[in-house]
């Protein structure tokens, strides 16, 4: 049995899916895929300009996977640019999180905290240690 994939963290979900040259007609264009979690990974390393470490722990993977997802983004954004092609950007594996930070809240303990970035599906209480959902 295949290994289930682990879900990445995107904060984007952007409205605009699709770019395409100008002046190709349709059916004379070709296209290259964008994974959303690999748009993701553009943002945060290349607009934000975070360390492949940082960017990875944003994101739920691993600094070697993160590594990895942004070379195959990059890759595909420069075969698009170069060749005149279309950039579709489609869904992965991902999950998407809240751009505005997340609040939470401990039952054990009452301690309330945010969690900057939006970042954090579940985390610890920084107070009692208690897992929270
Ligand atoms: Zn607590």
């Amino acid at each position: 049995m295949p290994r289930p994939k682990k879900k990445r963290w995107v904060v984007s979900d952007p409205d605009v899916r699709y770019f395409k040259p100008r002046g190709v007609p349709l059916r004379a264009l070709e296209e290259v895929g964008l994974a959303l979690e690999e748009l993701e990974a553009l943002r945060l390393a290349d607009m934000e300009g975070l360390s492949h470490e940082e960017a990875g722990k944003r994101m739920n993977v691993s600094r070697a996977t993160f590594g990895r997802i942004v070379q195959s983004a990059r890759r595909s954004v420069a075969q698009a640019l170069v060749n005149g092609m279309a950039i579709r950007i489609e869904g992965g594996d991902y999950l998407r999180v809240a751009p505005e930070g997340k609040n939470f809240f401990c039952r054990n303990c009452n301690r309330e905290w945010k969690i900057p970035g939006g970042y954090g599906h579940f985390k610890k209480c920084p107070e009692c240690g208690k897992t929270i959902y």
